[in-house]
């Protein structure tokens, strides 16, 4: 069985549900799992209507009412009688309502994760009743009944064994009860040992199909992409980018993790782990072969742009002149771990301890001001990082002129800046 994912851009209106549909028909296998994430912009929506929850702004009802009419005018588009498809997103929208009621200003990812999981909820829902009604018989299943995770709201650890167990039996009682059904679930949701909902990050589709085709050994994922595959640069940035037919797991994990956001980072792990190829295709260009990445010899020798925006740089030096040694980058890492900040590129003298962060204020607040009693910490914001994979001096020129290094750092493939415009 393979694993198909289908991301926002794809079902981001009713010709775009009209497309994935027709793809399924024509390359998928009734046995397959297909997995959907929320349409188009939706989950940024979500966001929106989880902040005027919790600020208790005045615009909660309208923010509300347009997501709602998005939704409704997309399953008025796909059905001639849309009135259950109709129905089904009424109820999800008044669990919106339910959550906004109850809503607890303390604890702010717990209630974003209950809000902000409805928007795959109602994108699969339009998606399977589509299906079903264009004679491909599709069961709709929840993941929250499949993935489990811990409590680590809004990027939830995966709980594999519990989570194996659940999909391996849902799975096997459609393939006795309805064979010949697809199963179609969404990504990017799961539940905890509570029955709450809960999100795997932004952009976790991509690793829910890859959690799914672990515990099923799915002799393959395809992911289907507004782009062609995976290119050597983000081709809205670079529009001369260029496909690579052919990655190993290696390289598609270097440049996931620097910010090539066409799969999620966590994507390639359990797939690596069991040998599952992944294929990143086009649902523009279905026929097209798109990228394989595999378990593969082949290095990738394309010069590779990879380029992560919204960086602060942390320089953090200790105020009794300290070495930065094993007991004072232990204390750092603490800190960093317990507030879960992704940490990009470290350098180290022997006073100073320099880390580029994603820049995620809350957090970065917090963790220097944890640090301040000890630590002269000072930072810059506003900067982004370039990775170069089979950089050359001239390559590297180019693309930083006229910006203000920061900090670089080398090795014999790959070159990592830190810059500022
Ligand atoms: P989804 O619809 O699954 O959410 P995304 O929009 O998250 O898809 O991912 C696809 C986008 O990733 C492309 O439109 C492209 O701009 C971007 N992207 C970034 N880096 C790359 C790369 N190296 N190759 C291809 N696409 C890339
Ligand atoms: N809908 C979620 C997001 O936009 C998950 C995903 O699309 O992968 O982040
Ligand atoms: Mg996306």
């Amino acid at each position: 069985m393979q694993v198909f994912k289908f991301g926002g851009a794809s079902v981001k209106d009713a010709a775009g549900v009209k497309n994935v549909c027709e793809i399924i028909r024509a390359h998928s296998r009734p046995e397959n799992v297909i997995v959907i994430s929320a349409m188009g912009k939706v989950t940024n929506a979500l966001e929106q209507i989880t902040d005027a929850i919790l600020g208790n702004a005045a615009n909660i009802d309208l923010l509300i009412s347009q997501l709602k009419e998005q939704h409704f005018q997309i399953a008025q588009e796909l059905f001639p009688s849309a009135k259950p498809v109709l129905d089904a997103i009424e109820s999800l929208i008044a669990e919106i309502y339910w959550v906004a009621e109850e809503a607890q200003l303390k604890n702010y990812d717990y209630e974003y994760d209950q809000i902000v999981s409805i928007g795959e909820l109602l994108s699969t829902r339009i998606v399977a009743a589509y299906l079903n009604a264009s004679g491909i018989p599709c069961e709709w299943i929840d993941a929250r009944d499949l993935i489990r995770t811990d409590d680590s709201f809004r990027e939830g650890q995966v709980d594999w064994r519990i989570t194996e167990a659940q999909i391996q039996t849902a799975y096997n009682k459609i393939r006795t009860q309805k064979p010949g059904f697809l199963i179609l679930t969404q990504g990017f949701i799961a539940s905890t040992s509570d029955n709450n909902s809960i999100t795997l990050g932004r952009e976790g589709s991509d690793y829910s199909a890859s959690i799914i085709a672990y515990c099923l050994n799915a002799s393959e994922v395809v992911i289907w992409k507004d782009v062609p595959g995976v290119l050597n640069a983000d081709p809205r940035i670079f529009p001369q980018a260029e496909l690579l037919h052919e990655i190993s797991y290696y390289d598609a994990i270097e440049m996931t993790y620097y910010g090539a956001t066409v799969i999620h980072p966590k994507t390639i792990k359990p797939l690596q782990n069991k040998n599952i190829p992944l294929r990143v295709k086009s649902f523009l260009n279905p026929l097209e072969a798109g990228t394989l990445i595999g378990n593969t010899e082949l290095r990738n020798e394309k010069p590779t742009f990879i380029r992560k925006p919204e960086q602060v740089l942390v320089s953090i030096s200790p105020r009794d002149f300290s070495f930065i040694i094993e007991e004072n980058i232990s204390e750092i890492f603490r800190e960093i771990a317990k507030r879960r900040i992704k940490v990009n590129l470290m350098q180290n003298s022997a006073l100073n301890f320099s880390l580029c962060l994603n820049n995620e204020k809350g957090k970065i607040d917090a963790f220097r001001e944890s640090l301040n009693d000890r630590y002269r910490v000072r930072y810059n914001e506003a900067c982004e990082l370039l990775t170069i994979r089979n950089y050359t001096d001239e390559l590297t020129g180019s693309h930083t002129s006229g910006k203000n290094i920061l900090l670089e750092q080398k090795s014999r493939n790959t070159i990592q800046l830190v810059l500022q415009n």
